[in-house]
């Protein structure tokens, strides 16, 4: 039998891995990473020596099949993105996909989560607002649909949640200012797990204020949550 690991890495703190992940990363064939550069970093602090090989939105047919023929060669393989959890909102879902057109259900070849950090979740669990539903968009369109998308997350009964750019952050909170009551509660968070985590959280006018006074602040790695109407 062999063993296809989607691997959740941290999302920013080197720490936020869990053992399971790091003694599969050191115990399969092979490593499949969506920047091979960066995901270097997490095997040198974890003495990990394990082939690496890219995969990523640009990866090719022949990519799929070498994986593919690893597979059948009884190969264990991992995915890992450069952050958090692979396939969301990253590489790897046509992976996954592909591997389900190809094997299907086949107990010979096993698709195996190993949970870990995100950064949706972990926005989500300190937000304070209601998240046994919640409905996530990850990266909003830049031009098309994108006022449309901010309409509607304002319309939501339910939590939203998405993934901002630094660059879009200001245009972002406009939008919501734009289509909410002034006072609608959202939660920003910044650079979470690293060393300027930051978590700004109140009315969208007041949070907006806030980066207006604190443009410094627009950088970095950006998840908004919105609460429900
Ligand atoms: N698959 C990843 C996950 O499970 O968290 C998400 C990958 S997506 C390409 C990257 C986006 O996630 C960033 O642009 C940012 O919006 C968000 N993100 C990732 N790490 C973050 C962090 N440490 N703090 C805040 N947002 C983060």
């Amino acid at each position: 039998m062999s063993k296809f690991f989607v691997v959740a890495t941290p999302i920013g703190n080197l720490d936020d891995i869990s053992f399971r992940a790091i003694e599969i990363l050191k115990s399969v064939d092979l490593v499949l990473a969506e920047d091979t550069r960066v995901s270097k970093k997490l095997f040198d602090r974890y003495k990990i020596n394990t082939k690496l090989d890219s995969y990523n939105s640009f990866s090719t047919e022949r990519k799929k099949n070498k994986i593919i023929d690893l597979l059948r060669d009884k190969k264990d393989i991992a995915l890992i993105s450069d952050a958090g959890t692979p396939t969301i909102s990253d590489p790897g879902v046509k992976i996954v996909s592909d591997l389900y057109k190809e094997f299907g259900n086949n107990p010979e070849i096993e698709i195996i989560p190993i949970p870990g950090a995100s950064a949706v979740l972990s926005a989500l669990s300190v937000s304070g607002f209601p998240s046994s539903e919640f409905i996530f968009y990850g990266f909003l369109p830049h031009k098309k649909g994108r006022e449309t998308i901010f309409k509607e997350i304002t319309e939501n009964k339910k939590t939203s949640v998405f993934y901002e750019s630094p660059h879009r952050l200001t245009k972002a909170l406009d939008s919501l200012e734009k289509f909410c009551e002034k006072d609608r509660e959202i939660f920003v968070a910044r650079e979470l797990t690293k060393m300027y985590e930051e978590k700004i959280r109140g009315g969208v006018k007041e949070v907006k204020e806030f980066f207006d006074k604190n443009s410094k602040k627009i950088r970095g790695e950006f998840v908004i949550v919105v609460s429900g109407k």
